[in-house]
């Protein structure tokens, strides 16, 4: 146990290694110390663990985490080990006698910190144990579950308010990563800390490079990502269903590419076992559904790419997000389709929710499209979403090829009387088909090559029908029923668009365009920025890669790539000289530093 003197500052600087606070860590840290409530939300990968860890250390007694990350709890636990801090979980994947050993060391004051899902922090018994022991403070993560506002609501969670009056106090910290401002304020109220203080840091990942393109041929443009960004590297690709999970899976294991499939209709064994690949080898990719990912923390994910949209822009920030926590420069891409919306709004129409539950979700179905066809800076249209902002950041594809864009008043009109003289109930293709004029047999059948829309758009091609079409859908101007076969109808947006004459502008798709796509993903390539000391780097992670294997945690347990970039550059020649290296502290230094320093000093 560490004792109640030692400071925050030296506990980062010996027992995590690193030389000082991010952002505002020292101050949500100090406040928690002296005994204040907080709400932090901070990005993915901006050091929120260590926000709570070393105010437990500072304070007397245990610090209590209240996690929904079950699965990963033992992870979190013996990552801990390795900075030599002690850590313990209850939760009903265990067994009776483990849960009697991490009591007896709760009751003997051996634990600093314990992670409890919160179903079992609510069971009376479970409250009777704490009640006997010491409480640092209460932390509660991923608090966003706790809204219904959120993306992630769980029941469970709600219950958490009655810790505000049952433990009077001890200092609670709720944290996230996502929440938009109603979130916020709900998790707030409902968590009683509306006397704590807010901590809010800004939303941006700036080593995060943003790409969203037009889908054309998604499992090759996937995999044209891949091969010329991301050879070798970590990452996960999300699909819509199972079935395109296994889909993909397949197709790129079968191109030789290290790919495993996740979703929750495979057997919890094989799930398990093929997150454990991708958490301990170096070069696997996660296809998966979004039941993928939730409290992974694998550090060094290069890559997150989305097949198809996610539901709401809050999704694809969490998702993208995974993309590298430890700081190195990664990317987040995403290709998009009409279908993918017409997907998510039948989801939503058919769902159990409530009818103002249902309105939220399209609202946030609708934020997402406008970034997916937004022409100015993605990262802009994305903080701005959570009322953060920023300059155009240069490091996003319609910074890195400003997309053209054209008046697109008559188009539209075009098309919104087209799909009103064919009656509101054809599909995107029919109704294309008709404004370029095709003489196709149902079209000569229905009559509608009589009326004054067929052909008068026949100037443009069939992908830039398209392409208008489905801006007109993700502005919400027309809607696609999945309810009836897909059909197109107008919106009330749509009639008022129509009626006031208003005007409109949409993204080209041009082939110049296309050209700098690739252009740009040349750029986004993962440079480390070794030269000669690539070889010293390389045999740095074959040991550390040994030292995991004996020990049977992630490489990254044991040291990020980050410290093995430093340590390659800096060249320590002695233990003492590898305490200076960031994210080595003594614990680590003790159980590691000898061997990479033979590394060192062979090479
Ligand atoms: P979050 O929970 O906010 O996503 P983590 O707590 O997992 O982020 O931190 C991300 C990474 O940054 C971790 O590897 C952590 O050890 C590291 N880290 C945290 N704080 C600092 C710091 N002050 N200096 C250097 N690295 C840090
Ligand atoms: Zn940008």
């Amino acid at each position: 146990m560490y004792s109640a003197t030692k400071n925050p500052l030296s506990i980062l600087k010996h027992t995590y290694g690193y030389d000082q606070f991010r952002g505002q860590q020292a101050e949500i840290i100090e406040h928690l110390v002296a005994g204040g409530s907080s709400f932090v939300l901070m990005p993915t990968g901006s050091g929120k663990s260590l926000c709570y860890q070393i105010p437990a250390l500072c304070r007397e007694g245990v610090g209590v985490i209240v996690s929904p990350l079950i699965a990963l709890m033992q992870d979190q636990i013996t990552a801990l080990a390795q900075w030599g801090i002690a850590a313990g979980a209850i939760n009903s994947g265990m067994s009776h006698s483990n849960v009697f050993q991490v009591k007896q060391k709760l009751e003997s004051n051996q634990l600093d910190l314990l992670y409890v899902a919160p179903e079992r922090l609510v069971m009376p018994e479970f409250l009777d144990l704490l009640d006997t022991v010491n409480i640092a403070l209460f932390a509660i993560d991923e608090a966003h579950c706790v809204s219904q506002w959120g993306h992630d609501f769980r029941p469970d969670y709600t219950a958490l308010s009655f810790l505000a009056e049952r433990f009077k106090g001890i200092p609670r910290i709720a944290l996230t990563a996502t929440a938009d401002r109603a979130t916020r304020k709900d998790i707030i109220e409902r968590l009683k800390l509306e006397k704590g203080k807010t901590f809010i840091g800004g939303f941006d990942r700036p080593n995060i490079h943003y790409s969203i393109v037009e889908r054309n041929n998604p499992k090759k443009q996937v995999h044209d990502f891949i091969v010329n960004n991301h050879a070798g590297d970590s990452g996960i690709i999300y699909c819509i269903s199972r079935k395109k999970v296994d889909d993909m899976a397949d197709w790129l294991q079968k191109k030789g590419i290290n790919a495993l499939p996740y979703h929750a209709g495979m057997s919890a064994e094989a799930r398990s076992a093929n997150q454990d690949l991708f958490l301990r080898e170096d070069n696997i990719i996660m296809v998966a559904t979004i039941a993928f990912g939730m409290g992974i923390d694998k550090p060094d994910v290069r890559y997150v790419a989305h097949m198809n949209i996610p539901k709401s822009i809050e999704a694809y920030y969490q998702e993208t997000g995974r993309a590298g926590r430890d700081g190195l420069p990664s990317n987040a891409f995403m290709i998009f389709g009409m279908d993918d919306a017409a997907m998510q709004r039948s989801w939503i129409e058919n769902s159990e929710a409530a009818e103002i539950q249902k309105r939220i979700e399209h609202q946030k179905l609708n934020a997402l499209l406008g970034l997916c066809e937004a022409a100015i800076c993605r990262r802009q249209v994305l903080l701005e979403y959570f009322d953060d902002t920023g300059e155009p950041c240069g490091n996003c594809d319609t910074c890195d090829a400003k997309p053209e864009t054209f008046d697109g008043t008559i188009p539209a009109q075009m098309a919104l009387s087209a799909v009103y003289r064919t009656g509101q109930r054809f599909g995107m293709v029919y109704v294309v088909d008709v404004l370029i004029g095709k003489e196709d047999d149902r079209i000569i059948r229905f009559g509608h090559d009589q009326q004054s829309t067929f052909g008068i758009g026949k100037e443009s091609s069939k992908p830039e029908w398209q392409n208008v079409f489905r801006q007109l859908v993700s502005r919400n101007l027309l809607r696609v029923d999945v309810n009836e076969h897909n059909g197109i109808k107008i919106t009330d947006k749509g009639f008022a668009f129509l009626k006031k004459k208003e005007s409109i502008h949409f993204r080209k798709i041009t082939e110049k365009a296309k050209e700098s796509k690739k252009k740009n993903s040349r750029r986004t390539k993962v440079a480390l920025d070794l030269d000669e000391d690539k070889s010293l780097y390389e045999n740095l992670k074959s040991a550390r890669q040994k030292m995991a294997k004996t020990r049977r945690v992630p490489a990254y347990v044991i040291f990020h790539d980050k410290t093995l970039i430093e340590l390659a550059k800096a060249k320590p020649q002695s233990l003492d000289e590898m305490l200076e290296i960031n994210g080595i502290g003594e614990s680590k230094l003790k159980k590691f530093g000898q061997t990479l320093l033979d590394v060192i000093l062979a090479s």
